[in-house]
């Protein structure tokens, strides 16, 4: 399995920028637009994510809602599978599947369509189809644990969920039943 050079995860993580104090006082956002617009930091990501995940013999990537769906949608470019968009709610127009989960205040839903892994989840093989789930960032994991909830719930299968950046001291990859892999870690 390829991993970064000590060069390649700092591009990576110096293309990165930091605002504090957004979107609330307290929280150092992790603002991945100057990566995006960094296209050799963008590349070296991209390329490390093809390495990874090209013989995990995927059907599809599932993206979060919504700096998800850009490495998502980029990478089952690469690899030649499907993209499904997981959304936030009363975004998507067809049958859709829901998982509620808690925030600070209240909680929030994200929404796959039923059929988005093929019927019952299953590959054109009649297995549980092969999914990647793929976001920017992890903090408390509430998000990912209920979009690789629904994962499971159409009948597809979690192989992996995969960040860019995780923030460590929040553990947040603890409530995910699947393995979790992410590129740069912040303590
Ligand atoms: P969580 O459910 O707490 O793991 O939050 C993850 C979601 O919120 C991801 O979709 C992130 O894009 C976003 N998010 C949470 N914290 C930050 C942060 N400090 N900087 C940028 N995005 C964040």
């Amino acid at each position: 399995m390829s991993s970064l050079t000590n060069e390649e995860n700092t591009i990576i993580l110096e293309s990165i920028r930091n605002i504090p104090d957004f979107p609330k006082p307290g929280i150092m956002f992790k603002d991945i637009s100057t990566l995006l617009g960094n296209p050799k930091a963008h590349n070296i990501l991209m390329t490390h994510l093809e390495n990874r995940y090209k013989s995990y013999n995927l059907d599809y990537i599932a993206g979060i809602d919504a700096r998800g769906f850009i490495f998502g949608a980029v990478l089952a470019d690469r690899l030649g599978i499907g993209f499904v968009p997981v959304r936030k709610k009363g975004k998507l127009p067809y049958t859709t599947v829901a998982e509620k989960y808690s925030l600070e205040y209240g909680f929030d839903e994200v929404e796959i369509h039923i059929d988005a892994f093929g019927d019952n989840g299953l590959n054109t093989e009649g297995n549980p189809s092969q999914v990647l789930l793929i976001d920017d960032l992890i903090a408390t994991g509430g998000t990912a644990k209920a979009a690789a909830s629904l994962i499971d719930k159409v009948g597809a299968h979690c192989v992996e969920a995969c960040f860019i950046l995780e923030l460590g001291f929040l553990n947040g990859k603890e409530g995910i039943k699947a393995p979790v892999y992410s590129v740069l870690e912040i303590d």
